[in-house]
């Protein structure tokens, strides 16, 4: 008799530590459950801040461009009109044999014009960082972001060779590893400006089947061996007008890419940055 009230008040206490501890853990789970959300939405938060912070220097590089995007576009649209009045007198004279080939040149003209403005379109697009990554022709992406930096190049008379073959894929965003790209060209050539020989490389510098390594190097002067370690820190700049975002945008931009990026320096002393990704099955 005895016995069996003592094991039911075991039991009964059993059950009341049990209860305990499950109302205690549901507790818990509901907390985690709630910290879990809030991180979620922590998260969504901080990449569409950095998907506005890759936007704006995007736009900084811009409007950095813009002038020499207006010489560009001027250049063709004077020679248009050159075209037109070459035209119009042709027709008052009836020299209707010379008006195909103006027309022609004409439409040569327009269709660069057209070219360049549809380039700094589709760079100006914003990207988010949950777009799936496809793949694409590294080489299209260089004379996309070519086509960019082209006007400011041809101003500080800077030659810009694309030496990577049309066949080399990668796994990547396009807009985003142009982005990357025109940052990259754009600090080669602040970097040749005032240097005799004005050169930038974007060239495959190895390949295996794991890892393509893919460099962009120029003649200038090199990066300052004291500021190496910082330089991907946002905020780093040793320009009077930098923002200092180029190098650290590149970085988290070939993170998502499955990649990472470092700094060398090319054969000829100059810099040299290089671009490791995962080698595309395609190659
Ligand atoms: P910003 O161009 O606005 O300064 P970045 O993050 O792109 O910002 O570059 C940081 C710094 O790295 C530059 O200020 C410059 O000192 C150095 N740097 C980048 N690219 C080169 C290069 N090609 N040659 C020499 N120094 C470079």
């Amino acid at each position: 008799m005895t016995d069996i009230t003592e094991q039911e008040k075991a039991a009964r206490w059993l059950e009341s530590i049990v209860y305990e501890k499950t109302e205690s853990l549901t507790n818990r789970n509901r907390q985690l459950r709630a910290e879990i959300e809030d991180r979620k939405r922590i998260e969504q938060d901080l990449r569409s801040t950095q998907d506005e912070l890759i936007q704006a220097a995007k736009m900084a590089v811009v409007g950095q461009t813009m002038t020499s995007l207006a010489h560009e576009l001027n250049q063709p649209l004077s020679a248009i009109s050159t075209h037109v009045f070459a035209t119009k007198m042709a027709v008052k004279q009836s020299k209707i044999d010379k008006l195909p080939s103006s027309l022609e040149k004409i439409e040569g003209l327009t269709a660069r014009m057209g070219r360049i403005i549809a380039s700094l379109r589709n760079f100006s697009k914003k990207q988010s960082a949950d777009n799936p990554l496809k793949n694409i022709a590294v080489s299209d992406s260089v004379e996309q972001a070519m086509q960019i930096v082209e006007g400011r190049a041809r101003v500080q008379k800077t030659t810009i060779e694309n030496a990577i073959s049309p066949d080399l894929k990668i796994n990547a965003d396009d807009v985003q590893f142009e982005q990357v790209l025109v940052n990259l060209l754009v600090n080669s050539c602040d970097a040749v400006a005032s240097c005799d020989n004005r050169h930038i490389r974007v060239h495959l510098l190895s390949q295996d089947n794991s890892t393509t390594l893919i460099a962009v190097s120029d003649s200038g002067k090199g990066f300052d061996a004291t500021m190496m370690e910082k330089l991907f820190t946002p905020f780093t700049t040793t320009k009077d007008v930098g923002l200092g975002l180029g190098l650290s945008i590149c970085r988290s931009i070939l993170t998502r890419f499955g990649g990472s990026i470092s700094l060398a320096s090319a054969l000829e002393g100059g810099a040299m940055v290089i671009l490791e990704l995962p080698t595309h099955e395609n190659n």
